[in-house]
């Protein structure tokens, strides 16, 4: 009887441990890492594919239009109260430091209509292919590396393109970075 209680005990100190740090681990977001120097610009491999993605797309006869690329914490978070404190529809859900905007790691897009005006219309069909030209568009940028804003499930960014190296935004703002960055912060 002894024992069995012991046990009980000790299973549920062991359980409220690791709920606890499961917890912990859910709250705790990493500082910016200041001993790192930050990305000032698009990464070297996402402005090669960044261009790949323009000059394939063209190709098929689909205009399309970079309307952002590297994005610094203070614009990422004046970008954060669009919607909220400020007027507008919101169209991010991450602060600065949060998106792989701010460490040089995704672009957005947009399709450019005969007229050169930038559409946002995922069943434009300009190509007159019978495919949606946006769809058509993903679907390189996947090709190239990218992954797309419109799979996530949580807040779904259509326009968002991102290249992630194998690392999650915590590994980032922890210090790590993709290959090749280093050329980029000493270029600035
Ligand atoms: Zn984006």
């Amino acid at each position: 009887m002894k024992i069995k209680l012991l046990g009980n005990a000790t299973l549920t100190f062991l359980l409220v441990m690791i709920a606890l740090l499961l917890y912990f681990q859910f709250l705790t977001r990493p500082e910016i890492n200041e001993n790192v120097p930050l990305p000032q610009d698009l990464h070297p491999v996402v402005q090669e594919k960044r261009d790949l993605l323009i000059e394939q797309a063209a190709g098929k006869g689909i205009k399309i239009i970079i309307t952002d690329g590297f994005r610094g914490f203070e614009e990422q978070d004046r970008l954060y109260e669009k919607g909220r404190s400020t007027e507008g529809q919101i169209v991010t859900h991450a602060r600065g430091g949060e998106s792989y905007h701010n460490f040089g790691l995704a672009i957005d897009f947009a399709l450019l209509d005969r007229q050169g005006k930038a559409l946002w219309d995922m069943s434009y069909d300009g190509n007159g292919n019978a495919k949606s030209d946006w769809i058509e568009v993903v679907a390189i940028a996947k090709d190239l590396g990218f992954e797309w804003g419109g799979d996530w499930s949580h807040f779904k960014d259509y326009p968002h393109l991102e290249m992630r190296f194998g690392l999650t935004i915590n590994d980032l703002k922890r210090g790590k970075r993709p290959p090749g960055d280093s050329l980029t912060a000493s270029q600035k």
